[in-house]
């Protein structure tokens, strides 16, 4: 049977475009599934999210009744069209997410933060850090509701690097069962990635932040990028080349030389980089500079890292947890070109 509605599938340009703008407005709030509220890193607390998949892309949009970005439904069963200023620009589907994103059970277990990054709501929420009991439940919930690929485990820092990763090392055998991948991100502690690869972890994060160091020094005070390097490459030793990640957020007034020098930086010792674009954040408002990028810097910044991956033989696309198996809130080299 013909369909009634064209396809539009998402590409790249696509994609760069419906990040740039970051949030979408669903017609009628039935379409999402109930999706939990962000509450790890610098979108803690905001009001939800939409998955939509296309074209074999994921992109992630915070949900939000004032976006230009608005998520229709078609006649066609489960399909969805996305318009722009009343002009169609892609269709697709909205995919559930499990916890927290689609095919993972990702868990934030700690919702506070002893730092203050000025662009990062977790500080003045403080929010709370859940049970291990609590976190095996959501853990379950996800694997009883659909085809989990991996758990992935973040946390902010309740009371200190080495507490968070005593409370992952503790979760760690009670994951064994599920016999999927684990990724851990959590702030890096000293001697931390070999304990995590003992305990049976696959993949780790460990995050670089921001691509200017003197800009790392005005909005993460107190933190150390240097220690941060040095955790990423014992990383590396453990897990290996291309096993490990780091995001670097942009739009904090670093310039792509700076973005381009620190993915080469981090590909260098075999670290990948998640380039995550900046919400601005209502609640950290005029504490920093927090500029969405646009369509094209997203697509020059995506360039840079496609060349700079295939110099360092590194595959993005190949991760088996966490973030880059996602793709939602990044472009990702080898899975959206
Ligand atoms: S890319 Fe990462 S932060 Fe974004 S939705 Fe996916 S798992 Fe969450």
């Amino acid at each position: 049977m013909t369909k009634m509605f064209p396809e539009i599938p998402m590409t790249a340009e696509i994609k760069a475009f419906l990040l740039s703008i970051g949030t979408a407005d669903v017609e009628d709030e039935n379409m999402v599934m109930p999706t939990l509220k962000s509450t790890a890193g610098p979108s803690a607390g905001s009001a939800g999210s939409v998955f939509i998949a296309s074209g074999g892309k994921r992109v992630r949009l915070n949900l939000d009744k004032k976006s230009p970005i608005k998520i229709r439904k078609t006649a066609e069963a489960d399909e969805i069209a996305v318009y722009y200023s009343e002009k169609l620009i892609v269709t697709g589907m909205i995919e559930p997410a499990l916890a927290h994103c689609p095919e993972q059970a990702y868990i934030n277990l700690s919702e506070k933060c002893i730092f203050d990054c000025k662009y990062c709501s977790v500080p003045i929420l403080q929010g709370r850090t859940k049970t291990k009991e609590e976190t095996l439940e959501i853990i379950q919930n996800a694997f009883d509701k659909g085809n989990v690929k991996a758990i992935s485990i973040t946390s902010g820092v309740e009371n200190t690097p080495e507490g968070e990763l005593e409370r992952v090392l503790n979760l760690m055998p009670e994951l064994k069962k599920y016999n999927v991948p684990v990724g851990i991100s959590i702030y890096a502690a000293p001697g931390g990635a070999r304990k995590l690869k003992e305990a049976g972890a696959s993949e780790v994060k460990y995050n670089i932040e921001v691509a200017d160091s003197e800009i790392f020094k005005k909005v993460c005070p107190g933190l150390s990028q240097a220690n941060v390097f040095i955790e990423l490459e014992d990383a590396v030793h453990f897990f290996g080349r291309g096993k490990v990640f780091s995001n670097v957020i942009v739009g904090l007034g670093e310039t792509d030389e700076n973005v381009e020098q620190v993915i080469e930086k981090l590909a260098e010792i075999g670290v990948i980089a998640c380039i995550r674009p900046i919400y601005e954040n209502a609640l950290r408002k005029g504490e920093c500079d927090m500029e969405r990028p646009s369509e094209a810097r997203l697509l020059k910044l995506y360039e840079m890292q496609k060349r700079i991956s295939k110099k360092y033989d590194l595959h993005p696309e190949k991760a088996e947890t966490m973030c880059s198996l996602c793709s939602g809130c990044d472009m990702v080299p080898g899975k959206d070109d």
